[in-house]
């Protein structure tokens, strides 16, 4: 299972395929994408291999912005409902997530016992939460910080904004996560290889870390919001 996201200058579908491929070794039964642009958010989604996705993409229609997932199922089966992107009741918020949450139910009937879910999953209950959040919040960094400090378990997660076409957010706990840097655009992978077509600069995150990434920068944020300063290393092919 794997996660990448872009956002940048160039194609994105192309990106978090080319990075789908590469993850394809860590094994998954599903995979999918969401990509945000003028039109809003498109997801695409299968049961089966990326050489299906690939094909269920519609690659004339661009994006220099999106998030991508192969799953391997841990509650809900492997189908294209329970595949990942998930996405808020509303549609404002769109999420991939590796691991497991462990306190799923109990966030579930705590804050979210008005909400009818589209899938079997634990992530959905996530990218739900994070829309009650902001409702009560209004202030999108500040929600995801907080909904991301209600979640026990494991999880890498990057989710995307409807309304903000400028961010990719990020969050880790005891599942691989990076950031990439470029020039005039960031990426998010869970191992380098995903994308080392793109950078060889990579940020790591520690646990219990958000990470705010933008196209001409990176904000990384402790659990209190304090910003945190991190240089870079240098990933390597054959490493
Ligand atoms: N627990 C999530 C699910 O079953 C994510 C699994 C994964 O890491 O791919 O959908």
């Amino acid at each position: 299972c794997g996660i990448v996201g872009y956002i940048g200058q160039n194609d994105t579908k192309e990106i978090l395929l080319n990075g789908l491929e590469k993850l394809e070794y860590r094994g998954y039964d599903s995979a999918g994408i969401a990509t945000l642009n003028e039109n809003g958010v498109e997801v695409t989604k299968v049961k089966g291999r990326i050489a299906s996705l690939r094909e269920a993409v519609d690659e004339s229609v661009k994006a220099t912005h999106g998030i991508g997932h192969t799953r391997w199922a841990t509650h809900g089966a492997p189908s294209e409902e329970n595949a990942h992107p998930h996405q808020s009741t509303s549609g404002r918020f769109t999420i991939v997530h590796n691991g497991v949450i462990e306190n799923y139910v109990d966030v579930r009937d705590e804050y979210l016992s008005d909400v009818e879910f589209k899938s079997e999953t634990d992530t959905e209950i996530i990218v739900q939460l994070m829309e009650v959040l902001n409702n009560e919040m209004n202030d999108v960094a500040a929600a995801f910080r907080k909904a991301v400090e209600l979640l026990t378990g494991s999880y890498a997660i990057a989710m995307i904004d409807r309304e903000d076409h400028d961010t990719i957010y990020v969050a880790k706990n005891k599942s691989p996560l990076l950031v990439g840097i470029g020039d005039d655009f960031n990426v998010v992978a869970s191992d380098s290889m995903a994308a080392l077509h793109v950078t060889d600069q990579f940020l790591e995150l520690m646990d219990k870390e958000t990470v705010i990434v933008r196209r001409d920068g990176v904000e990384i944020q402790k659990p209190d919001g304090k910003k945190v300063e991190r240089e870079p290393f240098t990933a390597e092919l054959d490493t």
